[in-house]
């Protein structure tokens, strides 16, 4: 739709009634240029993880489908006080639950993928003039899978409803609001010289964001790849031009790594003395799969009279579904033992020059050890390297690593070599 815009909110920018107000303001402001609105907003400030937490004291294994309608309501709650203060300021607003405004998704309670979206009363609203605000972050089961239970779409889901309606709607901006001026070389809450990126590619977006990278779920980035959606992130509290997420053509001249990212939400689970056998690495890995859970780096050491110790990282949010999903092949495989560690950290850096230049993951293994920080594991994709170290290093190692790339120094212009 020309003129549509899709704005998104995150938590910070709606923690409280004055914010709620501010972001009225810039919906209004927007509103005055003659557009149409579709406004996604998150919870406000903390209220997924206070829902966790008041669930967590309730019992230990909450019910996933209880668990995605409590989460929900954080997403309700914002949207109703969001179109109040749009109200108060005189204009006409309706907020919408994920799945009033069409949000289908597949059965996966807590990290649910967008099936398809219909949001056909979205356009009707927007047709009767009003400001739609949609509840980020949920959708609802398609009617043919279930009689649509409410799902929510893993942390971070609001940027994810942006994109997808931005997507349907064909609408001609999709801009995400947080508490950043933009996407930055590092997570500038941890290394203070990071330096705002002004355009990021797609690919390194995604990477960066599937390594830690908060600012942006990485769903998010790939539904705005796949459907060539231009994705502005900014700061709700500045006037900053933010960064541009699309295709980057001059990715190819640049020889460097472009960011880096952290994850502290990392846990690695070792396997002790496993036979060194065929058939182990499906026992083992299996169960995880069914039990819906990601596992990232994988190791298995060099086996010593038949058998081998295997670790393996997952979300630390997964460690305790692992753990009982391990249980019983530790016994089958008769395995000498299972330990865990969730003290442990990812650093990774990115950059789309990586595939083309040796020597990166060189550097990035000399500026660790200069910083005397040790190396649990290593692995590495096209454009990335990561390692495991310790969680009591990861902000000494963005910074070696920020520094020992020079990411701080604005990129040179590469002239392209003449075809
Ligand atoms: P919102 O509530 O707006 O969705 P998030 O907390 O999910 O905000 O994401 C914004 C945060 O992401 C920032 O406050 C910042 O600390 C963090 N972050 C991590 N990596 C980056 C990066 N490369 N650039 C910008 N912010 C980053
Ligand atoms: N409120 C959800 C979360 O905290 C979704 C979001 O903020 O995007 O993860
Ligand atoms: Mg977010």
């Amino acid at each position: 739709m020309p003129n549509l815009v899709v704005q998104k909110y995150g938590g910070s920018s709606l923690a409280d009634a004055d914010r709620i107000r501010h972001v009225a303001g810039r919906i209004a402001r927007e509103r005055e240029h003659g557009s149409q609105l579709v406004v996604v907003v998150s919870a406000m400030g903390d209220t997924t993880d206070q829902l966790i937490g008041l669930a967590n004291q309730i019992t230990d294994q909450p019910d996933p489908r209880e668990m995605d309608l409590l989460l929900a309501t954080g997403e309700h709650m914002s949207g109703t006080l969001v179109a109040m203060a749009i109200h108060s300021l005189g204009l006409p607003a309706i907020s919408l639950t994920g799945a009033q405004a069409g949000i289908r998704t597949d059965t996966t309670h807590g990290r649910a993928r967008i099936a398809n979206v219909d949001p056909l009363r979205v356009r009707q609203e927007l047709e009767r003039g009003r400001i739609v605000i949609v509840a980020g972050f949920q959708g609802a089961t398609d009617e043919s899978f279930l009689t649509g239970e409410t799902t929510t779409l893993g942390r971070g889901g609001s940027d994810t409803t942006a994109v997808a309606l931005a997507a349907q709607l064909a609408a001609e901006r999709c801009e995400i609001y947080t508490d950043v001026d933009g996407i930055y070389t590092a997570d500038p809450r941890l290394v203070p010289d990071a330096r705002l990126l002004p355009v990021i590619g797609y690919e390194e977006m995604l990477e960066l964001a599937g390594q830690g990278a908060q600012v942006m779920q990485s769903r998010a980035v790939e539904l705005g790849w796949v459907n060539g959606v231009e994705i502005a992130v900014r700061s709700t509290f500045s006037g900053h031009p933010g960064t541009l997420i699309k295709e980057d053509r001059e990715v190819e001249q640049r020889n460097k790594v472009r960011g880096l990212a952290t994850d502290r939400n990392v846990a690695k689970i070792t396997l002790l003395a496993v036979p060194d056998r065929p058939g182990v690495a499906r026992a083992v890995f299996e169960p995880l799969a069914e039990a819906g859970i990601n596992v990232d780096m994988i190791v298995q050491n060099v086996s010593h009279s038949g058998a081998t110790d295997l670790s393996f990282t997952v979300n630390s949010t997964d460690l305790a579904s692992a753990r009982r999903a391990l249980e019983p092949v530790v016994e089958e495989l008769k395995a000498s033992g299972l330990t865990t560690d969730s003290s442990v950290a990812k650093v990774s850096i990115v950059g789309a020059g990586i595939q083309n230049a040796p020597g990166y993951a060189a550097r990035m293994f000399g500026a660790l050890a200069d910083a005397a920080i040790n190396i649990g594991m290593i692995s590495t994709s096209d454009i990335r390297v990561t390692c495991i170290i310790a969680e009591s290093d990861v902000e000494a190692a963005a910074r070696a690593l920020h520094a020992a790339f020079q990411l701080e120094q604005p990129e040179p212009v590469v002239e392209a070599t003449p075809a």
